[in-house]
């Protein structure tokens, strides 16, 4: 797909009907403000632009992100039933419903991470790296952005601090100066995939947010959508880690094809291309759509919707243990791990019987 030129949030968006929403990135949100997209009460917020804000939040409900933990004030929402799917809320039922329950209703803080965060960072580089004239948008004007949303981000949630925290002052230092380095090296590596001096993105950060025919209600943040002159559109996401071996390219695919269904129920024009650059590894993987594919997509996310429905009601919610329990903050609570999750904050009913 040759590089689109520049179109405008309404021509790259549709008019957003009444079953849906589409939210283009703000002008200049202050530092630290916290502003909700429309629909996004049922998971919490990083406090910076409400896209972002509702990224961070589908990054890591009950945590205030890929970044964080514990909201804008470290505060753990109130339990409430899932109202809506997101391709990150998806993936965490099909890993593992027990992890879902903790994330989505209890809201159970979870610690920030350096990887998570780098991504948040590396992400809000890019994203303001499209703010420069075309011909500015160097690898080192990319790198200079970083101090400033860096300091944004720990704006926003001054507990990220604690991810560089050492009582050795020189070592906390040396800490953050690589992390620092690598957020760098992820930004350049970039410029080796794509070329932003001739991209002009309809739409970055966009939350989106769609009900399908069901009901059913699917949101999320689009990294950049891009829109050629014949008006077909192309989902963008970045990675900041390294592509998937053949065999789980499908998986990774899934995100996308949400995304993919979302647009086609907001504008219906089926995106022409799904492109996921892999920042970590230096690799792009693209996949054209179909109509079939996504509705495929669509009858997988109404049995899971129908699971996670019906999990709600019963208070049944299963842990599914895997190597990636490795990465959970909940093991403590999981059962699998000697744990006692706390009680279930909903009404349940008994399977079989029926109201709740
Ligand atoms: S530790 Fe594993 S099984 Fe337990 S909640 Fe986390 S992901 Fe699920």
């Amino acid at each position: 797909m040759a590089a689109p030129p520049a179109a405008s949030p309404a021509e790259a968006a549709g008019a957003a009907g009444a079953a849906g929403a589409v939210v283009p990135r703000p002008a200049e949100p202050a530092a630290g403000a916290v502003v909700a997209p429309p629909g996004a009460g049922d998971e919490s917020g990083d406090g910076s632009a409400p896209a972002a804000q509702a990224r961070a939040a589908d990054a890591t409900p009950g945590s205030g992100g890929r970044s964080g933990s514990g909201g804008p004030a470290g505060r753990v929402r109130d339990p409430a039933a899932p109202t809506s799917l997101s391709p990150s809320r998806a993936g965490d039922f099909m890993q593992c419903p027990l992890l879902y329950r903790f994330r989505v209703i209890d809201k159970l803080p979870e610690k920030p991470s350096e990887a998570a965060t780098r991504g948040t960072l590396v992400h809000a580089v890019l994203e303001r790296l499209f703010d420069a004239p075309a011909t500015e948008r160097t690898a080192p004007r990319a790198k200079s952005l970083i101090p400033g949303q860096w300091d944004r981000l720990r704006e926003a949630k001054p507990e990220l601090a604690e991810l560089f925290a050492d009582s050795d002052e020189q070592t906390a230092g040396e800490k953050l100066t690589r992390w620092l380095g690598e957020a760098e090296r992820l930004v350049e590596r970039w410029f080796t995939l794509e070329d932003p001096t001739r991209l002009e993105p309809a739409e970055r950060e966009l939350f989106v947010e769609a009900q399908l025919d069901s009901g059913l209600k699917l949101r999320g943040i689009i990294d950049r959508v891009d829109v050629a002159p014949s008006g077909e559109v192309r989902i963008v996401d970045y990675k900041t880690g390294k592509a998937p071996r053949p065999e789980y390219a499908e998986g990774a695919l899934f995100q996308m094809k949400f995304y993919a269904l979302v647009v086609w129920r907001l504008k219906q024009v089926v995106p022409r291309r799904l492109q996921l650059v892999y920042l970590g590894s230096g690799d792009v993987l693209t996949y054209d759509p179909v109509p079939a594919d996504l509705e495929r997509v669509e009858r997988k996310l109404h049995s899971l919707w129908e699971a996670i429905r019906l999990a709600t009601e019963t208070g049944d919610w299963r842990p599914r243990p895997t190597k990636l329990c490795g990465w959970c903050d909940h093991r403590a609570v999981c059962p699998e791990f000697g744990g006692t999750p706390p009680p279930y904050p909903l009404p349940v009913r008994a399977p079989g019987s029926g109201g709740v």
